[in-house]
């Protein structure tokens, strides 16, 4: 079987593009042999529909021959109707919403050039040819859709392959300048080489990636219902139910990423999308680290999800992911994070460090119980994320139809 990184590798190098075969003057290689597309296209078929939101009007890509894995619903938004005979619910085209043009006029501002190494160590490509620019995608690639937000270094639109079977991401851009500014072009590096290698349904994944001269373009699964944390101001906090299967899929995801070795650091209500039937999905992995048998020092993070080890510069392992899923349980429920001071960063670190957890009434006992195994001062008394997906507060509300619990990483 393909390994996740081949399988990424693949889906990125695919030729999609409707591009005739040439030679670009750039590099001056020439595009590989026009017989090579047609196992290129099989693959991106086969890969895309099973990780993509296809197209609903191809054979083959209803929600009954596809793996109900994230992003292969069909979105609610009908496009405008035309004809006179109703259209079934299953044939409507996705609609991607419509383009406000905000790509080049942000790049007219903020798409400076860089230079030398920076301009090296940024020159990011998933293709196999990894020329510089790419030939297996870019921008023309895409029909652009509506915005899907903004992030630190440039906007997140939703787009579709121009070529068929025509498929829904995220494309996320970064500006290679802001990046070098910030001097963070190794944590940029690391936070897609890390998500590149990452195929889990609670885990967002990354197709592929490109750059031109001043942007890196990440395509991203698209999270169709957007923010938890969107959701969790709206609603204040979350019943018992609903939070019980975040945490079992959190759990589910986390200890996936332990087993290779990806300690994501940073859990958090905002790093954290919806997919379109409103499973959840790990995103932003800025903070995570690879660590193969490694006890890391760096601190990080946010003060409010961050442990005990953590707060006192200690080494810390995977198990501070464990914390945090205690501290993310607690905020689902009571809408705040258990160690919060808003007028005190030093006593929220003092409220740490002594496991200071109140608990609010209505609580039931089982989520307490939960929490407070996670919460423990020690890494190793943690409660380990295995005995997480057989604790009764998951079980019980885990959906009847679903087996998770049982695979092994
Ligand atoms: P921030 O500091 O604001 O989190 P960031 O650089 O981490 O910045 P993202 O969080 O990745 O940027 O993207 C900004 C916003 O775009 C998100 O808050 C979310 O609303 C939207 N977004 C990002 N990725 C996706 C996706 N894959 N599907 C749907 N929406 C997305
Ligand atoms: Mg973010």
């Amino acid at each position: 079987m393909a390994t996740v990184g081949s399988v990424t590798r693949q889906i990125a190098a695919l030729e999609l593009s409707n591009k005739k075969p040439g030679i670009t003057t750039n590099n001056s290689t020439a595009r590989p042999p026009l017989h090579s597309k047609h196992s290129s296209q099989t693959n991106v078929a086969k890969l895309l529909t099973k990780y993509a939101a296809p197209n609903p009007h191809l054979p083959g890509s209803s929600t009954k021959s596809t793996k109900p894995v994230a992003g292969t619903a069909i979105p609610k938004t009908k496009p405008p109707h035309t004809g006179n005979t109703p259209v079934p619910e299953a044939t409507q085209p996705f609609d991607i919403g419509n383009y406000d043009g905000g790509l080049e006029l942000e790049n007219e501002k903020r798409g400076e050039k860089i230079f030398g190494e920076a301009a090296k160590e940024l020159a990011l490509d998933s293709s196999s040819a990894q020329k510089w620019p790419t030939r297996e995608w870019s921008l023309h690639d895409f029909d652009m859709g509506r915005p899907l937000g903004k992030g630190k270094f440039g906007r997140v639109y939703m787009v579709r392959t121009k070529a068929e079977p025509k498929y829904i991401v995220a494309l996320k851009t970064l500006y290679k300048s802001e990046i070098v500014k910030g001097k963070v072009e190794k944590q940029v590096r690391r936070e897609i080489e890390i998500q590149q290698n990452l195929r889990h349904p609670n885990v967002l994944r990354l197709y592929g990636y490109f750059h031109d001269e001043t942007r890196i373009f990440l395509m991203l699964e698209f999270a169709g219902k957007g923010e938890l944390y969107k959701q969790l101001s709206k609603f204040g906090c979350f019943s018992e139910k609903r939070s019980s299967r975040y945490i079992d899929q959190m759990a589910d995801a986390l200890s996936y990423l332990h087993a290779k070795h990806v300690i994501h650091r940073d859990i958090k209500p905002e790093n954290l999308l919806l997919g379109l039937n409103g499973e959840l999905k790990i995103a932003d992995f800025g903070w995570s680290v690879h660590a193969p048998g490694n006890r890391r020092r760096t601190m990080c993070g946010t003060l409010d999800y961050l442990p005990p080890e953590m707060v006192e510069g200690k080494e810390h392992t995977e198990k501070v992911d464990y914390w945090a899923l205690g501290v993310l349980t607690y905020e689902f429920l009571i809408g705040n994070p258990p160690f919060e001071d808003r007028k005190s960063v030093d006593n929220t670190y003092r409220r740490i460090m002594r496991v200071d957890l109140r608990f609010p009434p209505g609580m039931s006992a089982e989520v307490k119980d939960l929490i407070a195994r996670l919460l423990q001062h020690e890494p190793q008394d943690r409660i380990p994320l295995v005995d997480v997906l057989r604790h009764p507060w998951i079980v019980k509300y885990r959906p009847k139809d679903c087996n998770r619990g049982s695979e092994v990483y």
